[in-house]
């Protein structure tokens, strides 16, 4: 559990909102819910860049050396938008 305000640890419970855990940071004051995990995964700009880089060729240990995103990373996300675009992108060329 992290502050989505200044990344501070330094988190008490807060009573609950809806039925949802509610957190205070000592730090900051920042008050929160469950959901405000630290962000998992990449931005969207990464992942465009990479998928990008797919469609023009690139291949995917050839993207993570670029990015570096692991290729599975990578694999996972051409598949995510091949279900979308299944005439773009032709998943599984790995
Ligand atoms: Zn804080």
């Amino acid at each position: 559990m992290q502050c989505p305000e200044c990344g501070g640890t330094h988190i008490r419970k807060n009573g609950k909102k809806k039925g949802k855990q509610n957190h205070i940071c000592v730090a900051c004051g920042r008050q929160f819910i469950d959901r405000y995990e630290p962000q998992r995964g990449y931005p969207d700009d990464v992942k465009r860049n990479c998928l990008r880089q797919y469609v023009n060729g690139t291949g995917f240990r050839a993207i993570e050396r670029i990015t570096g995103v692991h290729h599975t990373t990578i694999i996972t996300w051409v598949k995510q938008v091949g279900e979308l675009l299944p005439d773009a992108y032709a998943p599984g060329r790995c």
